[in-house]
């Protein structure tokens, strides 16, 4: 007999990710393998952050830094708050953890769009809370929706800006109005893993301002997207010095690993990188959009890495399609999305690779009839 399952841990299940490259190159016994399925960035990591990453490795028998003291100092100054206003994780999934584990639990309810990223309601089922799931409104955050399903039981309300897989974001007014229509006992996240993407749109809100004047409020950046840093799990929020002492009462003592403070401490100071990943990802965007349009192919516009396509067909058969020809990407099944692939934009000959890959695939899988 197996121990005895804590009871609320019936209702949560395991995050499903991208099949990684190694695996599908032995399944199907191909070479040339793109993943375009976890919106990882195509280019890689800043030259400065690998040499800081060589400098530093021969340390690595020593525990990081706890506190993540200079990398938290950079931040602070880059965003303009104090070092006590900073939380440093294994990835800004990390803080997912801590989050619910601070604001949720039982007895308490996280506030949350369905469809969008899985891993709040996951961390708060975990945590015991239950799940109230707002729809979409023609794919956008419902802001009015999401203000009413607050109730006196909601610990957290968690949005990403932009979203997670559908690509959307929310505008200046309508942060302005989430933000000043929650109620102060309730922790809002407001999950800036793009942000960079979308940074010099001018409907872009401003978020630092809401952290500035509300205690409440979350803000989440990570190195895993333009700053081509996933693998080693290094992301931050920022909020009160309150917010952040309770947070760190969770937190465990050495959750940020050394190479990836010292990586992201240089990741930092690479401007010229992150731009060119922006450029990049621009051109590699307009090409999927002009390509999406030629096959008759509904697309969500996307402020992000990655665009959400309909391929009107059951998305697991095309997603198995596309395995076959050595092209990764992810079905949106899990998130309710049956006949829609989310696609992330990658290098030029790997965004041909895999629209080539996708035609063929259409051509296989019947179309469903709806
Ligand atoms: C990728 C992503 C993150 C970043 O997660 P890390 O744990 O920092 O790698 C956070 N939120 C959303 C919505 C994402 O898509």
């Amino acid at each position: 007999m197996p121990p005895l399952m804590r009871k609320h841990l019936t209702k949560a299940f395991p995050y499903v990710p991208g099949r990684p490259i190694e695996e599908v190159q032995r399944e199907f016994g191909l070479r040339d393998v793109v993943k375009l399925a976890s919106n990882e960035n195509p280019l890689g990591p800043s030259p400065k952050a690998l040499k800081a990453i060589r400098k530093h490795a021969r340390n690595s028998h020593r525990y990081p830094d706890g506190d993540a003291t200079e990398l938290r100092r950079a931040l602070a100054q880059k965003h303009g708050v104090r070092p006590e206003q900073i939380i440093v994780g294994a990835g800004t999934d990390d803080l997912n953890t801590f989050i619910m584990t601070a604001y949720a639990g039982p007895g308490r309810s996280l506030v949350t769009s369905l469809g969008s990223f899985i891993r709040y309601e996951q961390t708060a089922i975990v945590s015991g809370a239950g799940v109230k799931n707002v729809p979409f409104k023609n794919w956008r955050h419902d802001i009015d929706a999401l203000l009413a399903a607050i109730g006196p039981k909601t610990g957290a309300l968690c949005v990403a800006n932009p979203d997670n897989p559908v690509g959307c974001m929310i505008t200046k007014p309508e942060a302005d109005r989430l933000v000043r229509g929650a109620p102060n006992r309730v922790f809002v996240l407001l999950d800036e893993a793009y942000c960079e993407y979308c940074a010099a749109n001018p409907s872009y809100p401003d978020s630092l301002s809401y952290v500035k004047k509300r205690d409440n409020v979350m803000v989440t950046r990570t190195f895993s997207k333009a700053y081509g840093l996933a693998g080693l799990r290094i992301g931050y929020g920022i909020s009160s010095a309150q917010v952040i002492e309770t947070l760190n009462r969770t937190r465990p003592p050495f959750n940020a690993a050394r190479l990836s403070q010292e990586a992201a401490l240089a990741a930092l100071e690479d401007d010229e990188h992150v731009e060119k990943v922006l450029s990049l990802n621009e051109e590699g965007k307009a090409y999927f959009e002009a390509e999406y349009e030629r096959l008759g192919l509904e697309c969500i516009k996307s402020y992000a890495n990655f665009i959400s396509v309909d391929t009107r067909r059951d998305a697991e058969a095309v997603f198995q399609a596309l395995l076959r020809r050595g092209v990764i990407v992810r079905p949106l099944g899990g998130c309710r999305m049956p006949t829609w692939l989310r696609i992330s934009i990658g290098l030029p000959r790997e965004n041909r690779k895999c629209v080539r890959a996708l035609e063929a695939a259409l051509r296989e899988v019947p179309e469903k009839q709806v």
